[in-house]
């Protein structure tokens, strides 16, 4: 039987992936440090271990493919301990590719739209070389993915790993996201479930893009299961600003009322994906929209204040 490990698997995205795994009839191990779990933590089925991968603990085993999503993601968690958030995508992503070199595993790192910075180019495309102010508070999360990005080519340009791809999320989201960990989907969600005036920061022009967790996730699978060594976007170009995602959530749970809230440094302005490599070279492209994918997500966030 084939054999993963999925650092960061008690998260959204390393919970839903193994998931995917499992169901593709793969042996799972994750490893995480449970800084920032999802609420429904990993997956039933997964062999769990805690520990970091800035000093990762024995693993059971030896791996066919080694996942590398550990992280923490969203900016609030990121921006709580930057130098930890730095070292986790150097020295973490350093550790991971030493075990992948060690076990002839192919390597998969998750890397990030954040890599662009806030975008000069719109859409973003892989070649786009990003605009990242490098004395940010938000640099700590972005400059640790360029380095990990960066040094991911290192270990495959000198043949230390056998395979390695890059996959650079956009937004996501979906059931298994954590209600606390301060995105702006789960906050409006949960904001209006509670009856409370949802927060749009700066005055809600800016944009995003929303990735529905099941697209991004057979996105994910289907690079790493081929042979495409540059970075892919994976992401949905269905492109809105704060105010209409706030509006559209607002419709559909409840109308609460808006505070407007100081814009955080640096927040990127717009983001959307060109996807053209993606689809190419994986033949995928997202299938749920945000019309779709909301209403699921909903149903998850209750289902969590219900208990
Ligand atoms: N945002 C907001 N209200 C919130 C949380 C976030 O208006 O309660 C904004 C945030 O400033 C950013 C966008 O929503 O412009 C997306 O934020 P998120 O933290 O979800 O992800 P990011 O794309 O910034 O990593």
């Amino acid at each position: 039987m084939s054999r993963a490990l999925v650092t960061g698997g008690a998260g959204f995205l390393g919970r839903n992936l193994s998931l995917r795994l499992l169901d593709e009839g793969w042996e799972v191990v994750v490893l995480d440090n449970l800084s920032s779990p999802s609420p429904l933590g990993p997956a039933d089925g997964a062999t769990f271990v805690e520990g970091s991968v800035v000093d990762p603990p024995e693993l059971p085993g030896s791996f066919d493919r080694i996942y590398h999503l550990a992280s923490p993601a969203s900016p609030p968690r990121y921006l709580l301990d930057p130098i930890g958030t730095l070292r986790t995508g150097g020295e973490g992503t350093r550790a991971m590719l030493d075990l992948a070199a060690a076990q002839g595993a192919r390597f998969l790192l998750a890397s990030t739209s954040e890599v662009y910075g806030d975008p000069t180019q719109h859409p973003q495309r892989e070649d786009y070389t990003g605009s990242v102010q490098v004395t940010s508070t938000r640099a700590c999360y972005d400059e640790a993915k360029r380095y990990a990005e960066a040094l991911t080519y290192a270990y495959q340009r000198q043949g230390l790993v056998p395979e390695s791809r890059i996959i650079r999320i956009f937004n996501t989201y979906g059931p298994g996201m954590a209600p606390d960990d301060g995105r702006v989907v789960s906050n409006f969600i949960n904001q209006a479930l509670a009856g409370e005036r949802l927060t749009i920061y700066g005055d809600g022009t800016q944009t995003r893009s929303f990735c529905y967790v099941d697209d991004l996730i057979e996105g994910m699978w289907r690079l790493s299961n081929s042979d495409v060594t540059d970075p892919v976007n994976i992401g949905n170009p269905e492109e809105l600003s704060m105010k209409e995602l706030a509006t559209t959530i607002a419709q559909s749970i409840a109308e609460t009322g808006i505070d407007y809230l100081p814009l955080p440094e640096s927040d990127p302005a717009r983001r959307q994906p060109d996807i053209g490599r993606a689809r190419h070279h994986l033949g995928w492209e997202p299938t749920v929209g945000l019309a779709e994918g909301l209403p699921p997500t909903v149903d998850y966030f209750r289902s969590l204040i219900d208990g």
